[in-house]
């Protein structure tokens, strides 16, 4: 059900990403996905169920139009788009012109992460990635009036 958005996008005649299909096991993976489209922009998944408590496991997503805050206390934009396939976590490759998303996908950063908070409205999470071992928060906003805008903000580290 919550692979019907990623779904209805994309025609897998066509394009070479992975098929929707989800698992009912995760293995708290992340990826963050250079992604070279209309306007290069990072994409920042977590490997989650897709929604508390729920069975199917997705990769929760969020567009970053300008890369992870590099500097504790920085907030960047982050908005939240269509579950993707667990799959999803390791594809590169070229999405074709003419296609929903078209341009390169690169991995990079990848790892596993630690949840600490999470509820409809907050993320918080530890990342253990190569590039990434951080305390990031993804927090839902009322910003434009957008339904589907957040700020990541890069945390302190635990106890400091
Ligand atoms: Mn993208």
């Amino acid at each position: 059900m919550s692979l019907e958005k990623y779904k209805k996008k994309r025609d897998f005649g066509k394009t070479p990403e992975p098929k929707a299909k989800a698992p009912d096991k995760g293995l708290n993976r992340f990826v963050v996905q250079e992604h070279d489209a209309s306007h290069l922009h990072y994409d920042f998944r977590l490997e989650m169920p897709a929604e508390p408590g729920a069975k199917e496991i997705v990769l929760k997503s969020w567009a970053v139009p300008k890369g992870l805050p590099q500097e504790i206390g920085d907030k960047k934009l982050a908005l939240s788009v269509e579950d993707h396939p667990v799959d999803y976590i390791d594809f590169e490759g070229v999405i074709p012109e003419g296609n929903y998303g078209a341009g390169t996908v690169k991995i990079w950063d990848k790892g596993t992460y630690n949840l600490l908070v999470r509820t409809d409205k907050l993320v918080e999470f530890e990342l253990a990635g190569e590039k990434l071992h951080d305390r990031y928060s993804l927090v839902k906003t009322n910003y434009g009036n957008r339904e589907n805008s957040w700020l990541i903000i890069k945390n302190a580290p635990k106890g400091v």
